[in-house]
């Protein structure tokens, strides 16, 4: 009987998620507009709901709310512990189609940030480093966009899905954070760089990653800008640079940032999570961002990237794992209870 019960249960839910399904996808889309940077209010992040037979459903098929399931519990807003946090301001939702650049050290086409907003992004990790980055983001409630090199990523996974299942924007900084823009570099190398290097991340996190991506060193070409283009992933340049990696310490770090921010009003402030400076930094840069009346921007992407399988099968074999790995851990491992 009590079987039975259930099977009505998860049948009455999965009616529901799939009429879900069909209104997200059959919903008009406001795609027409030339409009690249569309601002939406941050949304609160989709807890996944359990009806008491466990019937899970997942966040992604829950998005927008489907007809609400008969015993479902309505999922609560996530707390922030910490009442005068920096928080996230508001949530902008990109478009990367034909691959828009943001930052105006090098892209000026689209200066969506109004005064006084920042946008936190960090490169280069993960790294042993970064767990305190992400307890400094955590401790104020704010979001970044990291942009992590592949091979790091072969190195700390688990570092990476930290990063991922905080929250934050996921996008890449090449496989081996080699300098594209190298004389010595060949087209089919540097599409290798590109490319490996979201595969990376896709491997390490389980999912799709964000079309963000970030020069080493800014160094972009004509070639490599109008690949990007042609896969629909967006360049990220810089507006404030803490040059951490040539700080002599915390401080200075958040000197090169306050004085630079202080004078252009706002921007997207490029730090290196792999940075020791910027970890310890972190937790008093954000206080004083939040003083000095600056407004957290959390960046996302509208459609997330699909990596290319050839560069997923060289990673694996360069890896020299069994294809098997190539699986997202979710897919593999499943928490039956906590
Ligand atoms: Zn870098």
């Amino acid at each position: 009987m009590r079987n039975a019960l259930g099977l009505m249960l998860a049948t009455v839910v999965s009616a529901a998620v799939i009429a879900g399904v069909w209104f997200w996808t059959s919903s008009p889309r406001a795609d027409a507009a030339p409009q690249t940077v569309a601002a939406r209010k941050a949304e609160p992040l989709p807890a996944a709901a359990k009806s008491k037979d466990d019937v899970e459903v997942t966040a992604s098929l829950t998005k927008p709310a489907p007809p609400p399931a008969p015993a479902a519990p309505v999922a609560a807003k996530p707390v922030c512990a910490n009442p005068d946090a920096l928080g996230v301001s508001r949530t902008v939702i990109i478009d990367t189609t034909g691959g828009p650049g943001f930052g105006f050290l090098q892209y000026k086409q689209f200066d969506f940030l109004t005064e006084k907003e920042v946008v936190l992004t960090f490169d280069d990790g993960p790294w042993p480093t970064t767990p305190a980055v992400l307890k400094a983001l955590a401790d104020e409630c704010t979001k970044a966009v990291f942009f992590p090199v592949g091979k790091h990523t072969t190195y700390h996974p688990e570092i990476l899905r930290q990063v991922f299942v905080a929250g934050h924007t996921v996008g890449s900084h090449t496989w081996s954070h080699a300098h594209l823009d190298s004389k010595k570099m060949t087209e089919a190398q540097a599409k290798e760089e590109i490319e490996k290097g979201f595969s990376a991340v896709k491997m390490a996190i389980g999912a799709a990653p964000a079309p963000f991506f970030r020069f080493p060193g800014l160094g972009h070409t004509q070639p490599t800008l109008a690949y990007l283009g042609t896969r629909n992933i967006s360049m990220f340049s810089v507006d404030v640079d803490s040059n951490d990696f040539k700080s002599s310490g915390p401080d200075q770090v958040i000197q090169n940032v306050m004085t630079k921010l202080d004078k252009q009003g706002k921007g997207v402030i490029l730090m290196h999570d792999l940075q020791k400076h910027t970890a310890t930094a972190l937790p008093t840069l954000l206080r004083r961002l939040k003083a000095g009346g600056y407004k957290v921007v959390l960046m996302k992407a509208k459609v997330q990237l699909e990596t290319l399988a050839e560069y997923d099968a060289m990673l694996v074999k360069d890896l020299k794992v069994p294809t098997v790995a190539s699986r997202p851990i979710a897919s593999v491992v499943q928490t039956a209870q906590e």
